[in-house]
């Protein structure tokens, strides 16, 4: 059986107590590895690696560390199969996805950091009688906490802004989906990126690397995707340290669709933002609000859709477009959703349960079918807490008020989505919205030099672009006297 390793000082070694847990394929319930189970002990000697690297990464010129990464990104492409199958295996996620957003953006965002800050300057301010300038300098060690909905992708996108400014960084990948991570090392011993700078640990979060990351001492700053709940942990054990934190955490995103929108590409984009990965996606509108006078349309376009033009089933299926959801537990904990919206009166008008028609290889697979609920109030926990699955509610309103009301009325804000094709509501109500990004008339469209990041519970500061610069980067004033 393959062995998952950790990845520390360039090299891939084994946990020193010898203890692994399986990897599973979720499509199918096959494990098809065993992974090291790395502690404290592993998480020091990364840091203790880190740290040597930063001395000579950190002070390396831009244009050199940047050329690495470049090449860093032209190594993932030129092993985007090994990749793909990689996170396939892991995730169940269908090919269709994997290979045209996990694999190509988890190279995209090596190219994006090392171009960006290769042109970004610093302040400079003159005075009577004396000069001010800013001087940019890394962080030091950085600890990446990647969770396992797009592995490759969000771990690259905390990594290769931390690498391109100087830092060096130990990840822990989720125990979900640990492959992607590994094969990065490979990739970085390939292409030259030197032995230190790139570590990874594999294993869980309480009580093992997680935790023991979140509390060195020597790591400077968490950078971390993942839960709520697991952000406010990691905050307590990096609380001692005092460490700079990035967090990106839970959505429950409201999709408002007024009735003014162009309903052919609203309902079109819809099944995309609510079901692409099979709904596990952070920025997933889960809770659609439709205009009364458009409100059964809606939610028999949607129907229609989910029914027609979905297909759940193999994920190495180039059709495929909805796999398997990340584990059984998972499955069980979603289902546990529909159950609750069902107690609270709801109609299920498609989904709710696992696809009949699988081929025998997938009937251990944790497959859901996409589900429409309607007929619940704002109170009931369906509309109130995180799915992360394929299940989304709608909900109608009569005014924009009350859209708005309704779309704000939550512990997050994250995201938000406006569909209407008048200008002036779609300034008005995107500017009421309390999330950190919006969309109008468009979904997941994404520019890495913008802003990303959430409001309330979804999250602390903001990654892309400068900003990740500013997260992963300090600045020192300079004044001198004249
Ligand atoms: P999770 O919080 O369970 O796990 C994320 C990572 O944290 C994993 O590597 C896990 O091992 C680690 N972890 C868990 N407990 C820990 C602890 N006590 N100390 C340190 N590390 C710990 O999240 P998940 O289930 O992997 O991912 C799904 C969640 O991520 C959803 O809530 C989703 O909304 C969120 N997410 C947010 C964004 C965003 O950009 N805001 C993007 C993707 C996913």
């Amino acid at each position: 059986m393959k062995e998952i390793k950790h990845f520390i000082n360039g090299e891939f070694i084994s946990s020193t107590n010898g203890k692994t847990f399986p990897d599973i394929n979720p499509a199918t319930g096959e494990v098809i590895a065993q992974v090291c189970e790395g502690g404290a002990k592993e998480v020091d000697l990364a840091v203790q690696a880190a740290k040597q690297a930063f001395k000579t990464w950190g002070k390396m010129p831009q244009a050199k560390r940047s050329a690495l990464l470049l090449k860093l990104a032209e190594g993932i492409r030129a092993r985007a199969d090994d990749f793909i199958q990689a996170e396939i295996a892991d995730t169940g996620k269908p090919i269709s996805l994997a290979s045209h957003i996990d694999i190509p953006r988890g190279s995209a965002n090596f190219e994006q950091f090392a171009e960006h800050f290769k042109y970004v300057a610093t302040e400079c301010y003159e005075m009577e009688g004396a000069l001010n300038y800013a001087l940019r300098v890394p962080v030091g060690v950085i600890g990446v906490i990647s969770p396992w909905n797009f592995p490759l992708l969000l771990m690259t996108w905390k990594v290769a802004p931390a690498l391109a400014a100087g830092n060096c960084v130990v990840v822990k990948p989720s125990e979900e989906t640990p492959a992607t991570a590994s094969l990065l090392g490979e990739v970085c011993n390939a292409v030259g990126i030197p032995a230190g700078v790139y570590n990874v640990v594999q294993g869980f979060g309480k009580d093992s690397a997680g935790e023991a990351l979140s509390e060195h001492p020597d790591v400077r700053a968490i950078t971390f995707t993942g839960e709520t709940t697991t952000g406010k942990a990691i905050m307590r054990k990096a609380a001692d340290s005092l460490k700079k934190l990035s967090f990106e955490l839970g959505g429950k995103n409201p999709n408002l669709i007024f009735a003014d929108a162009d309903l052919e590409e609203a309902l079109n984009t819809t099944m995309r933002s609510s079901f692409a990965n099979q709904g596990q996606v952070c920025l997933c509108g889960s809770r659609v609000y439709a205009e009364r006078s458009i409100f059964d349309k809606v939610v028999a376009g949607l129907v229609k859709r989910a029914t027609e033009t979905v297909k759940v089933g193999d994920p190495l299926n180039p059709q495929t477009t909805l796999g398997s959801l990340i584990s059984q537990g998972h499955w069980e904990r979603v289902m546990s959703y529909i159950d609750s919206a069902k107690a609270d009166g709801a109609t299920i008008h498609c989904g709710g349960k696992r696809p009949a028609d699988l081929p025998a290889k997938f009937t251990k697979g944790a497959f859901l079918e996409p589900t429409v609920i309607t007929g619940l109030d704002r109170h009931c926990k369906a509309q109130k807490e995180e799915i992360f699955g394929p299940v989304i509610t709608v909900t109608p309103f009569d005014t924009e008020a009350e859209a708005i009301e309704l779309a704000n009325d939550t512990q997050y804000g994250l995201s938000a989505t406006v569909w209407t094709s008048q200008l002036q509501r779609a300034h008005t109500v995107a500017a009421a919205m309390e999330a950190g990004i919006l969309w109008v008339n468009t979904w997941f469209l994404r520019d890495l030099r913008t802003p990303f990041g959430g409001m309330k519970n979804s999250g602390i500061g903001r990654e892309g672009g400068v900003h990740s610069l500013e997260f992963y980067s300090e600045l020192k004033n300079v004044c001198i006297k004249l």
